[in-house]
Formats: C-alpha cells, sequence, structure tokens
C-alpha cells in the first residue's frame, strides 16, 4: 500500500494547468486569471461631477452661506454623456448631472441641494471648496495600472472592476471537461422501475455533482454494463471532449471488474493499493492520444465520494490553475468515540457542528452507518475527520482535523483557522 500523499503527489505531478485563453466576462467568472491584466484607460477617463448640481468655481461661491447667499447666471446644462465643449468664466455656474464631465474653467460643483434648483439664475446658499464633489480623472486608477493579478478566481467584484477597466475578454484557464461514467451491469438509472438484483447509480450523478462543485464543465455519460468491449468503445468516443475521465467501479479483485481489466492491457493506468478507508483501491494514468488523466475510483458510492474528494478535486483545481487544496480546514472536538483502522487513513463522515457561543471549537459527531455502501448516511455528513494512519481509536473529547465540505458562514471560518 502507498499512502495517501505520496498517491496525490504522483497524480497532481501528471496534471498541466489547462492553458488560458480569452474568454468572455461573464464566461470567465469563477475561473482563474491566465495573466495580470491592466487598465485600458483612466479612471474615471475624465474629470466629472459626482452630485447633480452646478459646476462653478470655488471662488466666486466661497462667501456663500444662508445669510449671504450668492446667485449667479446658469450658462448651460451638461448631461452624463454630453460631449465637453462647455467653458465657463468667473460668475458664471453650469447646471450638470452626476457623471457629466466638467466644465473647462469650473472647480467645484455645488449639490442641488445647497441651492434653490433654479435653471436660470441659481441661488447658491453654501461654500463650495475647489475640488468639492469633482471626480478627478485617475483618482480610482492610472492606464496600465494593475487591476486584477494572475491567477485570481474572478468573482463578481473582479468582473466589474474587469468590465470598468475596459476589457471585454479575459484570458482565463477553461473549465476542464470532466467525463463521468459508471461501470455494473447491476446499475439502473434513478427514476426508472428497479428491477431484480439491480441498484439505483449514485455515482455517476453524484461524481458529475462533485465535479461540477469543483469548477468542471461535467459530462455524465451514465451506465456502462461489465463489458470490456462496451467500455473500451465508449472510452475511445468520449476522449475527444475529455479533458479527464472519471469512471467508478470495477477497479476491485472480482471476476467481472471490466475497468481494471481493460485499462490494465492499455498499459498507462496503475492500480494501487492506497492506504486509507474508505478508497483503498485506486486506479490513476493517462489514456488516448492526448495522455488524457483518467481517475479510476471504487465503485462503492462513499468509496468514490472519498476518492473523489481527495484525489480527483485536487486534481481539477490544478487543471484549472488554481490552488489545489481549497477546503477549509478546522479543528473540531470528537463528540463520541469511534475507531479507526491501523495503517490507515480514515475519513470519517461526520456531522460538523459550529462553536457554540463562547466555545472555541465546534464539535463532530460521526453519521450513522460508516460502511463505505452507505450512501443515504452520507446525505447528512457536512464534513470530513482525518484520522492519522497510526490512530486506531479517536476517544470521545479527541481534537481532530476536520475537512468542511459545504460554504459556511464566514463566522465559522473565522473561527476556524
Ligand atoms: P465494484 O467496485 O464495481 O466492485 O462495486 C463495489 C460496490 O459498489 C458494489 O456493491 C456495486 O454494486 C456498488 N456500486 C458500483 N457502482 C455503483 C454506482 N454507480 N452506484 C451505486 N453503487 C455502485
Ligand atoms: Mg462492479
Amino acid at each position: 500500500m502507498i499512502s495517501v500523499d505520496e498517491h496525490l503527489e504522483s497524480i497532481l505531478a501528471a496534471i498541466p494547468t489547462l492553458p488560458a485563453f480569452a474568454q468572455t466576462l461573464l464566461d470567465a467568472q469563477g475561473c482563474a486569471l491566465g495573466a495580470d491584466v491592466a487598465c485600458r484607460v483612466d479612471l474615471p477617463p475624465f474629470d466629472n461631477s459626482a452630485m447633480d448640481g452646478y459646476a462653478v468655481i470655488a471662488d466666486d461661491v466661497a462667501g456663500a452661506g444662508p445669510d449671504t447667499p450668492v446667485t449667479l447666471p446658469v450658462v448651460g446644462d451638461i448631461a452624463a454623456g454630453a460631449s465637453r465643449a462647455y467653458a465657463i468664466r468667473p460668475g458664471m455656474a453650469v447646471r450638470i448631472m452626476t457623471g457629466a464631465p466638467m466644465p473647462h474653467g469650473a472647480d467645484a460643483v455645488v449639490p442641488v441641494e445647497d441651492t434653490d434648483a433654479d435653471t436660470t439664475r441659481v441661488r447658491v446658499d453654501r461654500a463650495a471648496a475647489a475640488g468639492a464633489y469633482v471626480r478627478r480623472r485617475g483618482s480610482d486608477a492610472h492606464a496600465g495600472d494593475l487591476v486584477v493579478e494572475a491567477g485570481t478566481v474572478l468573482t463578481p467584484r473582479h468582473i466589474s472592476a474587469l468590465a470598468a477597466a475596459g476589457h471585454g475578454r479575459v484570458p482565463v484557464h477553461p473549465r476542464p471537461r470532466v467525463v463521468v461514467l459508471a461501470t455494473g451491469s447491476e446499475l439502473q438509472p434513478p427514476g426508472t422501475d428497479l428491477g431484480d438484483a439491480m441498484i439505483f447509480d449514485a455515482n455517476s450523478f453524484g461524481l458529475a455533482a462533485s465535479a461540477r462543485e469543483a469548477g468542471a464543465i461535467a459530462y455524465r455519460v451514465g451506465i456502462v454494463p461489465d463489458d470490456p468491449r462496451q467500455l473500451l468503445d465508449l472510452l475511445e468516443d468520449q476522449l475527444v471532449r475529455a479533458d479527464m475521465v472519471v469512471t467508478s467501479g470495477g477497479v476491485s479483485v472480482g471476476a467481472h471488474d471490466v475497468v481494471k481489466e481493460v485499462l490494465s492491457r492499455l498499459g498507462t493506468v496503475e492500480f494501487r493499493e492506497v492506504a486509507m478507508q474508505p478508497g483503498k483501491p485506486q486506479g490513476f494514468g493517462t489514456i488516448g492520444n492526448d495522455a488524457t488523466p483518467i481517475f479510476t475510483l471504487p465503485g462503492n458510492p462513499v468509496s468514490a465520494f472519498v476518492s473523489f474528494e481527495v484525489f480527483v478535486r485536487p486534481a481539477i483545481r490544478r487543471l484549472q490553475g488554481m490552488p489545489t487544496d481549497d477546503r477549509t480546514r478546522v479543528a473540531a472536538v470528537a463528540a463520541t468515540s469511534w475507531r479507526s483502522p491501523d495503517g490507515r487513513r480514515q475519513y470519517t463522515r461526520v456531522h460538523y457542528e459550529p462553536p457554540a457561543d463562547g466555545q472555541p471549537l465546534g464539535t463532530v459527531t460521526p453519521v450513522g452507518g460508516q460502511a463505505s455502501h452507505q450512501v443515504s448516511d452520507l446525505a447528512g455528513a457536512n464534513a470530513l475527520v482525518v484520522v492519522p494512519e497510526s490512530a486506531t481509536e479517536v476517544p470521545a473529547g479527541a481534537q481532530v482535523e476536520t475537512i468542511l465540505l459545504d460554504d459556511l458562514p464566514g463566522s465559522v471560518r473565522a473561527v476556524a483557522r
């Protein structure tokens, strides 16, 4: 058996990051930026008004106050989007809207609230300092300034800044296309009437969902019976659209373990026993002319889920140019005791309860059955506890390393680290 860390390391050594290419801004959301992106123009691109009001020369209204109003002729009206033809001389005002270009000569804006709002002769009731309510060209950023750094995973805030900076497309590492298929002649699609000795296919759905959650575009191919010819044909068909292939089932030592049989013959996939529970039988390698990475996960749904979490998710993130280990890890206290196999790292499915008021740590309780076919209990878990290889028992009250599977509120994360 090899360790989890060794197996993961050998996988990541074989996974490249997909080259970045230009994508439209909304398609780029959630992807990692492939290069530094700079501002195309000054922001704001020109001096403009921060208020609806009157552009003036500050000196002209220096003495204005409630009892000493200053009245100025209004010589024009500038709307947002109007070209910059206006200029004023001392003793004049121009009505101006928020975002409209400042007229030449003006150096301050008097908000409409500080006037009588007249459109021919305006009464100003309050002084304005030079620069008041003027948004200077370049006061946010200058052309050439860095807006978003390479490697940043683009959120709505970045999309907004990139758009403002003038970019219709930006280079990002694309979402990998991950083909997911489940092998097993006993499998039937959910939503059908279950036949004798058949079970519903959980894995092609669960793994496709996990792939999507990791940022991939998942192609759920569905069920392949335990037949070598059919599996080979299907893999060949699917390779054209795959940046990665994930299979489940057929990797143990049973008589009809078709994945192992077929892929062993090709000689590019290595089947290994990894010192973990669940998920001992693992296969990883490449197939096809483009050496597409392929993961062959065990068939038990819980094993498949945990294997994905531990090995496939980091690989999908590597393809996207993102840090491979993004899950929040917290210390928590075991609410009960449980056993763990000697020499294997256990990923215990638990329910994590955030810290109660005044407590430093949250608690974890194993969910129902821990056997690797107990997929309905998996639904009750929101975290995995990592029990080290050397431990054979987790005593109640012990502090344990916990991987949070769901995005939890910020308060939990804050306590966590
Ligand atoms: P295998 O790895 O093919 O030997 O499968 C191990 C166990 O997982 C068997 O009990 C299978 O019936 C079950 N299994 C395999 N694939 C799936 C699947 N897609 N959905 C649910 N159970 C599965
Ligand atoms: Mg099988």
